[in-house]
């Protein structure tokens, strides 16, 4: 599943062929996918330029010049294709129709824009763009964990007296916006909190490490993805997915990456979702 490096990595792939372009043909081939799609969305879609093209979690929003935002949720196995010609010369030529292919935009900057999706656990809606924050999707969601909202004494005074274990908490949407399983393993690690540890029960030193540890996870993913956006040019046009390696997540049994721990990493089962760590330098 996407998780929020994967999405920004999308969002910028998309900026060239999307912002200040409009969308000069909309074809939406089924009613749904993981919901219904809005009514009349290819009439609605039709002629707006997109404004700005932006992220919330891991929503894709592309602002119209209607007033409304488009916005766009991979689920777990959404795609976005790039095809066509595109400001910054370079081109991919279009695929053959896919059946899964769902909705498919033409753009005013020559590009065409697919949106995959073999499973339709993804999702898009149009809704105001004033009122974006009380869309049913990101209207109970917590700040983004790169921004200023998201800050030390934010997160003491939420993971506070909580008896949950801390990953639970982390991956809690209200928490934090958009923090899935992968990188909340890796930000535990470099913070050497142990995942089974209870939220309101982590000594305040590491506590207070958490937050640039996060912030700095996310970084350096969205800094891989950032590399991976220019080798796609070469490649299938597809964006978001890019190789980057961790230092815990899908090791288990690997040595322990920190300078002279003599673990050996771990994977236990957390709400049903593995959970990767070091046993001996997380606690
Ligand atoms: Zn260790």
């Amino acid at each position: 599943m996407p998780e929020l490096p994967e999405v920004e990595t999308v969002r910028r792939g998309l900026v060239p062929a999307m912002e200040g372009a409009t969308i000069t043909a909309a074809e939406v081939r089924r009613p749904d996918l993981r919901w219904p799609l809005p009514e009349r969305m290819a009439e609605r879609l039709t002629g707006q330029r997109v404004t700005r093209l932006g992220r919330r979690s891991k929503y894709l929003l592309a602002d119209l010049a209607s007033g409304e935002t488009l916005i766009v949720h991979l689920g777990m196995s959404g795609r976005i294709l790039i095809s066509g010609a595109m400001p910054g010369a370079f081109h991919h030529s279009h695929a053959a129709r896919d059946k899964h292919d769902h909705v498919v935009l033409e753009m005013s900057s020559g590009a065409r824009i697919t949106f995959n999706d073999a499973r339709r656990f993804g999702a898009m809606d149009l809704w105001p763009t004033e009122a974006i924050e009380t869309h049913w999707l990101l209207s109970s969601l917590g700040p983004e964990p790169l921004g200023n909202a998201f800050n030390e004494d934010y997160l003491a005074a939420r993971l506070k007296g909580r008896m949950t274990p801390v990953k639970s908490a982390l991956l809690d949407q209200r928490v934090v916006a958009g923090l899935g399983n992968i990188y909340v393993c890796e930000a535990l690690f470099r913070a050497q909190v142990s995942p089974r540890r209870k939220a309101g029960n982590i000594a305040e030193k590491r506590l207070r490490a958490l937050v640039p540890v996060i912030r700095d996870v996310l970084t350096d993913a969205i800094a891989a993805g950032g590399s991976s956006l220019r080798d796609y040019r070469q490649t299938s046009g597809e964006l978001g997915y890019f190789q980057h390696t961790f230092r815990v997540y899908g090791r288990e049994g690997a040595p322990c990456p920190t300078p002279g721990c003599p673990g050996t990493i771990a994977r236990i089962v957390q709400s049903g979702r593995s959970t990767f760590f070091c046993p001996k330098c997380q606690r």
